[in-house]
């Protein structure tokens, strides 16, 4: 049981226990549908990840806010999740495609080093983003590719075996015409597929939309394993399918990524998993919209990425994104400027303010009112943040709802939301406490060169607050200042 868990069981301990009412727009149907598990309270979940070739962008940290804020629906109607979110260490290729690059080696060359280096250097670095971002890591499990060859190796001859692949010189393929369903996810037609949009140049493909299961080594591929075809490397698709299955199972209940994986990697999985086992891989398909970029999609090949590193140096708080983030629909395409993000942080930092008034008005002491019902009920009805903040908003400014009301819905809103309401962080800390306005910026600047790890910079800036007059302690939530004899 992980706290988010933990603090709501003890929260519903004694309450009446009503049935909870989730409802998701599930990619497979088109419609929302009422959330069903397959086992009761349990709610199992795989958000496909990172290739970890390079850092994350804002973008696709998108795709973990978004799968964080199902999961924290989830756990709070007392669900305990088990969730997954791999990591790709291998058989990426840049085009997407079957050939190419791959991506990893890409990386490898890049840096002068190995994918092996390349993989443990931004899977820490993206677990250090999640962490900013405020996602809940605690019971996630993140498998690499490479730690599940053997795996992808056997659901690759069950294929095989079953008659849903065919060898070619250069790998072993997927079949997509013997398995009837195939692109039922989001809807597409052969016609579609053969319209070309993935037509790629591998000689002997029977169709367009087949894809590659294992690929036989070139001579200078970096990573490369014996198998049943020769020595060689699994597709990217195969990974998610092998690993779903090793650590959740045949059948879960929700699957998510971002809306690019649709079309072609989604309906992959789906074809390889459920011809092999004759099981519905994933009940609830969800999927996030893009962030572009100036009207393009946010991507690494665009060379338009920007990564959270940039938001912090830039000296905003990392929360600020998940409050842009949160202000739209996850289902809505969000344009990235910083504008907006500065438009964020500043609505974040107004809303800690409120919240830090109020936690003294109420001494942190809670109570039902309609709002948190209405919060509650925005949340989950397919996660619509926007109203949710909508509500939380008006109840805060409003003075209809007692001080405790308001701390009951700020207790919710912090669980579902991540945005630290219980804590907001030092620059909501020291205006409280009437510290002057330039032992704030020396803060501020101290914490951005702690930021950047510019260690150096923040005791230059420390010994400055300190002739001041003030101590610095740096608590668990923050800077704490305490004045010293002057
Ligand atoms: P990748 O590392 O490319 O496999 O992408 C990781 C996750 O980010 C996947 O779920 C993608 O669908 C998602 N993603 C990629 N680009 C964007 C973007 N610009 N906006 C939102 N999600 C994205
Ligand atoms: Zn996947």
């Amino acid at each position: 049981m992980n706290w988010l868990t933990r603090i709501f069981a003890a929260r519903n301990q004694g309450a009446p226990r009503r049935p909870v009412r989730i409802f998701f727009t599930n990619t497979l149907s088109g419609e929302k549908e009422l959330f069903v598990s397959l086992k009761p309270g349990i709610a199992s979940m795989y958000t496909c990840g990172p290739t970890v070739y390079g850092p994350a962008h804002i973008g696709n940290l998108r795709a973990y806010i978004f799968s964080d804020t199902i999961s924290r629906i989830l756990m709070a109607a007392g669900y305990s999740v088990r969730r997954v979110i791999n990591i790709t260490d291998v058989g990426h290729m840049v085009s997407d495609g079957d050939d190419g690059e791959d991506k990893m080696a890409v990386g490898a060359k890049r840096e002068k080093t190995t994918p092996k280096e390349i993989a443990v250097r931004y899977t820490k670095q993206f677990m250090e983003d999640l962490s900013d971002l405020n996602i809940v890591i605690d019971d996630i499990r993140f498998p690499h590719a490479t730690e599940y060859i053997k795996e992808q190796i056997a659901l690759a001859k069950t294929l095989e075996e079953k008659g849903f692949a065919y060898g070619l010189p250069d790998g072993l393929y997927f079949d997509t015409e013997k398995f009837p369903g195939y692109g039922k996810l989001g809807g597409l037609s052969r016609a579609s597929l053969e319209a070309g949009a993935r037509v790629e140049v591998v000689k002997g493909k029977r169709h367009p939309g087949d894809f590659v299961l294992w690929r036989i080594a070139k001579p200078n591929d970096l990573q490369q394993w014996d198998s049943p075809w020769g020595r060689g490397n699994p597709g990217w698709h195969i990974e998610c399918s092998a690993m779903v299955r090793a650590l959740l199972g045949q059948e879960i209940d929700i699957h998510t990524g971002g809306e690019d994986h649709i079309a072609v990697h989604h309906n992959n999985e789906i074809a390889q998993s459920e011809a092999a086992t004759g099981r519905q891989l994933a009940h609830y398909w969800m999927h996030n919209a893009f962030l572009n970029m100036g009207g393009e999609k946010a991507s690494k090949s665009l060379g338009n990425a920007v990564y959270l590193s940039d938001v912090i140096e830039k000296g905003f708080n990392p929360l600020a994104l998940r409050y842009f983030y949160l202000q739209a629909h996850y289902r809505t395409p969000l344009s990235f400027s910083w504008d907006a993000l500065a438009g964020a942080a500043n609505g974040l930092d107004r809303l800690w303010k409120i919240v830090r008034e109020i936690s003294e008005d109420s001494k942190r002491a809670s109570a039902p009112s309609e709002a948190r019902e209405n919060f509650l009920a925005a949340m989950r009805d397919d996660l619509a943040t926007p109203q949710a903040l909508g509500i939380l908003w008006e109840a805060l400014r409003s003075e209809d709802y007692a001080p405790e009301e308001k701390w009951g819905l700020i207790e919710d809103a912090d669980v579902h939301l991540g945005l630290s309401l219980l804590n907001p962080p030092s620059s909501a800390v020291h205006e409280e406490q009437n510290i002057p306005e330039e032992i704030q910026v020396l803060l501020m600047d101290r914490g951005k060169a702690r930021s950047v790890k510019d260690f150096a910079e923040a005791d230059r800036i420390r010994g400055k607050i300190e002739r001041s007059g003030y101590h610095v302690d740096d608590g668990p939530d923050g800077p704490v200042l305490t004045r010293t004899t002057l």
